[in-house]
């Protein structure tokens, strides 16, 4: 059992009121990759240029991380800028550098494309119906995008949409395919689209679920002090599809706890710059936060009807 993922890897440039990083490592894959290890083995498809420098590669190097798949292209890495906004709310993408990945097809190994979990992480929509294609016999196939692909493939994504069981989907971006600006509307339009499963994902407030089944909200864990929010969505989604890949069956309950433990690895990637938070993260600090999620997410109301006249 394990994880095929496909999506950016690249350096980050990233300034929040906390402060400023240049080209550190980042990428969809990467954030994804560190979070869902705790859960399973992931093997990584993405391709980085001959410029990564070997502090980003050492920061991969984990025992349940699979970097047979990355290949090393002539050229640069991928590259992308963003400012925050004073409350962290809001980002503005300075720059967005596609580079080795404009060129880049994937051409999977016999091992990987055996794999039966897959999460196409934000990257082109194209890339990741290559992958995807590739792999024999996929049991669970989950994506995620962003503005930048909603905006130039929009036709390719949809194609995807189509594919995939469930889609994990920031909630602006999730108003943006949709032009629903209610979130629970726009994750029911999501789902006319192919997913059978939305999770959208809302920053400081959690996540919403919505499927088959009773929808269900998760609150995102209260911490601190919130550094760097970049790579949050897509930690979210490793702790999502490695939690939900390792209990094996998607019902309804596993579906639940599969969020709450996105919202746990998500708090831990915000607590410093590029992925340095997340890297902090160990099985008894992640065990303790799903546990006070848990109980934050468990109310009911006795004797609801005396209270109400
Ligand atoms: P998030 O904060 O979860 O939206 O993810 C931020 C990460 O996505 C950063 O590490 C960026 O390197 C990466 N990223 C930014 N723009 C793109 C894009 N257009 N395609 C793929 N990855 C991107």
């Amino acid at each position: 059992m394990a994880i095929a993922v496909v999506g950016s890897l690249g350096l980050d440039t990233i300034e929040t009121p906390a402060g400023r990083v240049e080209d550190v490592l980042g990428g969809s894959a990467a954030y994804f990759a560190l979070a869902a290890r705790h859960f399973l083995p992931v093997s990584l498809v993405a391709v980085v240029g001959d410029d990564f420098p070997a502090h980003a590669r050492a920061a991969l190097e984990h025992p349940e991380l699979d970097l047979t798949g990355l290949e090393i292209g002539a050229g640069r890495t991928f590259r992308w800028e963003g400012v925050y906004s004073k409350d962290m709310n809001t980002r503005r993408t300075i720059r967005t550098e596609l580079n080795v990945f404009e060129r880049f097809k994937p051409v999977l190994s016999p091992h990987i494309r055996a794999h039966k979990n897959v999460f196409l992480a934000n990257i082109d929509p194209v890339l990741q119906r290559e992958v995807l294609g590739q792999l024999r016999r996929p049991r669970l196939v989950l994506a995620d995008t962003m503005n930048y692909w909603i905006q130039n493939k929009r036709a390719e994504l949809l194609e995807i949409l189509k594919l995939v069981r469930i889609v994990i989907i920031n909630e602006e971006e999730a108003r943006e395919l949709t032009g629903e600006a209610l979130t629970h509307k726009a994750a029911r339009a999501i789902g006319l689209l192919g997913p059978e499963t939305v999770v959208v994902k809302q920053g400081e407030h959690g996540a919403f679920l919505h499927g088959t089944g009773p929808a269900f909200s998760c609150p995102a864990y209260p911490i601190e002090s919130v550094i760097d929010p970049t790579g949050a969505g897509d930690t979210f989604a490793g702790g999502f599809v490695g939690a939900l890949a390792r209990m094996g069956r998607v019902s309804h309950l596993n579906l639940r706890r599969a969020t709450v433990y996105g919202c746990v690895l998500a708090s831990f990637a915000v607590e410093g710059f590029g992925v340095t938070g997340l890297q902090r993260a160990t099985r008894e600090a992640i065990l303790s936060r799903a546990e006070e999620i848990a109980a934050m997410t468990r109310f009911n109301l006795p004797d609801s009807a005396r209270i109400i006249r």
